[in-house]
């Protein structure tokens, strides 16, 4: 199974799953797993979308805590859970997303930029007449944007998840093409106190790199990065820890010694 922590993954609090929270730590348990963290969606003015009418990713966090406290001390003797959230950021909504975060308590907060110029990305739709070069490029930018206008948050999401979703996936992507804005988003992230989540979702999708990709890693570290998180970004159980087989030799590869995990917000570090 490789490591024991997931500190990305969804349930039916996140509206694009449908897995009532007892199956995802089900599959954990029986996955060797010591610890999971819950990273619901909140994705405050979300735009119309193919099948989502505008506003949707909105948690309820408080049914969301009911069901989690409960989870919690039914599993107490058997994993250790933790009640995250994956928070999107928008630049035009930096204050409801600084009120959100700071009048609830959550212990994990990754930040991620899913919407771009109030676009999905994740649809075929917004590719057309766009070159993929130049979306990864709009990419960069807007969450450059984004990090630089909110601060409370613990990792940075899926930093090129862009990539899954281009029409050719990344046969047109060549970090190089965009050293110096990644430099910057690093640098930001870094000085920050911030880290990285390393998400598995597109090793078990098919694709040869994590998001963010080796060589994005590669420079986080060389620029004085020390905090990662591994988080699979499962919605189902089955992709639950996916492909975490390969992470410790990529990690090492990419000169990490230690993974995070977290717990009221403060990072702990352990050896891969
Ligand atoms: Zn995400
Ligand atoms: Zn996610």
């Amino acid at each position: 199974m490789g490591l024991p922590s997931d500190f990305h993954l969804h349930s039916e609090h996140s509206e694009d799953s449908t897995a009532p929270m007892k199956s995802m730590i089900e599959k954990g348990i029986e996955l060797g797993l010591l610890s999971m963290c819950f990273t619901e969606h909140m994705d405050i003015d979300y735009p119309e979308c193919p099948d989502l009418p505008a506003g949707s990713f909105i948690l309820n966090t408080d049914s969301y805590r009911r069901d989690f406290l409960a989870n919690k001390e039914i599993y107490k003797d058997r994993i250790d859970l933790h009640f995250g959230v994956e928070l999107g950021l928008q630049p035009h909504i930096v204050s409801e997303n600084i009120n959100f975060i700071e009048k609830n308590d959550f212990e994990f907060i990754i930040a991620s930029t899913h919407i771009i110029n109030h676009t999905d990305p994740y649809y075929p739709e917004f590719w057309k007449d766009k070159s993929d070069k130049k979306v990864f490029e709009e990419y960069f930018k807007e969450s450059l944007t984004n990090i630089k206008l909110f601060k409370n948050y613990d990792v940075y999401g899926h930093l090129d998840y862009v990539v899954r979703y281009a029409p050719e996936k990344d046969a047109n992507y060549s970090v190089a093409d965009y050293r110096d804005l990644l430099d910057e988003l690093l640098k930001t992230i870094i000085y920050d106190g911030k880290g990285l989540d390393l998400n598995t979702k597109a090793l078990y999708s098919g694709m040869k790199e994590p998001n963010p990709c080796r060589s994005i890693l590669k420079r986080y570290k060389e620029l004085g990065g020390e905090i990662i998180t591994i988080g699979s970004d499962a919605h189902k159980p089955s992709d639950l820890a996916g492909r975490f087989d390969l992470i410790s030799d990529l990690a090492t590869e990419c000169g990490f010694d230690y993974y995070c995990t977290f717990a009221d917000r403060k990072a702990a570090y352990h050896k891969f």
